[in-house]
């Protein structure tokens, strides 16, 4: 008999035992209005039900408004000044490199995901790029019983020992989908599915793609019908008994000009100006090697300096710039957004809506990029939405909830009858 007033303590929070499959689904580059849309439109009937009869908190991503980052805070409930992953790599001025954020060992804390299947749940975990498995996966164990943890991306090339899944694209019977496309993250639902289906799993995770968000805007066809195959799998968890918790990463922005060139602040370009030739070094940390669809242009950068600046004065010069919304130290901008600050520059730019901050010109191949360019990153893509299939119960009025509120609405306040 499964005892479920027992409770999961996890980087000071605690979670009470899954009385059902609980599936918290981060849906990569939600902004609402896709939901709205598309509801409207008449292709997510399941959604459009669970709007009303369920939950639906607007909530806040963490900043930067980006993929790792927010993953992370979702699976271990707490922000990054906690985690440490605060970008998809940061600079380490002592060592003179840029170190890539996908490794398991600058993570600081642990998940929610290991901490359950330490007490002896199981656990399942479906990511659409290859790039957050490890990080999610971290402290899971694998092999006979063991977890789920494998990305859409290779799910050709999973093993029992370290994925917990001999050959996952067989198992699907499906062909490998391209990285880029819409099929990456349906191969990551159709995964949950089949995976629920063939055993009650008490925790699992998914996380999709944002690569039709980036192209595609909220209404637009192919947006629709992205949201409508999403809906069908949302459905289909629902139909097995499981909480369904639906969240994101980040919203998503158009930061284009009416003539559909991107609209870029090169914060590399005015610090030259301001100070000398790469006299600052500017980090963009939505820089990855999954660069196609946004020309590594996002809504935040951080910046080292010489050591002699004037921070305080330069931070009001930048304020002063059109397309900027907020510039601060890095002190500054670790505590307003729970940063740590061992990996952030001396100062933080964040670029208005619709606008995109950048390095210098030369340094993004904006070639790849084939429709007008839609990002995130910045304060203008911090909402995201919360939707559950179920009531919840002791929430505080006026309380701001948080993506990574997720584990804890689906497994201590969803009401569950049974
Ligand atoms: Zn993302
Ligand atoms: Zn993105």
């Amino acid at each position: 008999m499964t005892d479920y007033s027992v409770s999961i303590s996890v980087n000071g929070r605690d979670y009470l035992w899954p009385k059902r499959p609980t599936v918290v689904v981060c849906i990569d580059g939600c902004e609402r209005a896709y939901i709205d849309r598309a509801v409207e439109a008449g292709a997510m009937p399941w959604t459009a039900r669970i709007l009303s009869e369920g939950s639906d908190l607007p909530a806040d991503c963490v900043v930067p408004c980006f993929t790792n980052p927010n993953n992370l805070s979702i699976v271990t409930g707490q922000p990054p000044s906690v985690h440490g992953i605060c970008g998809n790599f940061f600079y380490d001025p002592a060592s003179d490199t840029e170190v890539m954020m996908n490794d398991p060992k600058l993570l600081r804390a642990g998940t929610i995901l290991a901490a359950f299947q330490a007490a002896g749940a199981s656990i399942c975990v479906v990511t659409a790029k290859d790039k957050l498995r490890k990080l999610l996966g971290h402290g899971l164990s694998f092999g006979p019983d063991g977890a789920v943890c494998f990305s859409a991306e290779k799910c050709d090339q999973t093993t029992l020992a370290e994925h917990g899944i001999e050959d996952a694209r067989a198992f699907l019977d499906c062909p490998v989908p391209e990285v880029y496309s819409a099929d990456l993250s349906e191969v990551v639902f159709k995964a949950g599915v089949a995976l629920l289906k063939q055993k009650r799993y008490d925790i699992v995770y998914l996380s999709t793609t944002d690569y039709i968000q980036h192209k595609h805007a909220p209404g637009d066809p192919v947006a629709n019908d992205f949201y409508r195959m999403m809906d069908s799998y949302w459905a289909e968890l629902d139909a097995l008994g499981a909480t369904v918790v639906l969240t994101a990463d980040h919203g998503m922005t158009p930061m284009h000009n009416p003539d559909g060139t991107p609209h870029v602040v090169y914060l590399q370009t005015i610090l030259d100006e301001m100070l000398g030739e790469n006299r600052a070094r500017v980090i963009l940390p939505i820089t990855d090697p999954y660069v196609v669809h946004h020309g590594a242009l996002g809504g935040f950068a951080t910046a080292y300096m010489p050591e002699e600046t004037d921070l305080a004065d330069l931070c009001a010069k930048l304020r002063a710039l059109d397309g900027i919304e907020w510039v601060g130290t890095g002190a500054e901008g670790c505590a307003r957004f729970e940063l740590p600050e061992d990996r952030m520059g001396d100062i933080i730019v964040i670029s208005a809506a619709t606008t995109a901050v950048g390095s210098s010109p030369e340094r993004h191949d904006l070639s790849s990029l084939k429709e007008p360019l839609r990002s995130h990153g910045g304060l203008s893509t911090q909402a995201v939405p919360m939707i559950l299939n179920r009531k919840l119960r002791g929430l505080d009025a006026g309380l701001q909830v948080r993506n990574f509120d997720a584990f804890d609405l689906g497994l201590n306040r969803a009401i569950v009858e049974g």
